[in-house]
């Protein structure tokens, strides 16, 4: 199994955060390189695209989640400017388990289904339950079986 290094200051801020914002998902992306991480949250903008259109968006907050593309937009252009990597791409489940899900699958294969986006980044899921953090899983894309597998986080 792969590892997935998270500091720990970073690991309780993503926690945090997806314990605030429950009952609806959290997300946001782990950015850095070998000697330092930091925390980029997102804005989930699901409520408001389905309250603007129920039908396109039949889901809420509560089982889904749609990063705010400018700010999505403005971190990748930083990282870039700064050199850094996109360690891991982090949201919730609120009361559900931790695990990947095809909508998972498919939001991280956004632009061709067979290959994900950032094929290095890890894909970290939370589940909260009755708003307190259970339990994080990791997945990371293996190109050899096309496919992610699950990964082992390790918080130092
Ligand atoms: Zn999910």
């Amino acid at each position: 199994m792969r590892a997935v290094f998270i500091g720990r200051p970073i690991f309780e801020t993503i926690v945090a955060q997806a314990e605030r914002d429950f009952p609806f998902e959290t997300c946001g992306f782990i950015v850095g390189d070998a000697v330092a991480q930091e925390v980029r949250p997102v804005t989930n903008i699901q409520n408001r695209k389905h309250s603007e259109d129920p039908s396109a968006f039949p889901r809420d907050g509560r089982t889904a989640f749609l990063m705010d593309p400018h700010e999505q937009l403005a971190i990748l252009t930083e990282i870039d400017r700064r050199g850094l990597s996109l360690l891991a791409v982090y949201h919730s489940h609120p009361d559900h388990d931790a695990y990947f899900s095809e909508t998972d699958r498919r939001q991280a294969c956004s632009f061709d289904p067979a290959q994900p986006d950032y094929p290095e980044t890890a894909h970290v899921v939370l589940s909260v339950k009755a708003g307190r953090f259970e339990r994080a899983a990791a997945f990371m894309w293996d190109a050899e079986k096309r496919d992610f597998n699950e990964a082992e986080i390790v918080v130092k």
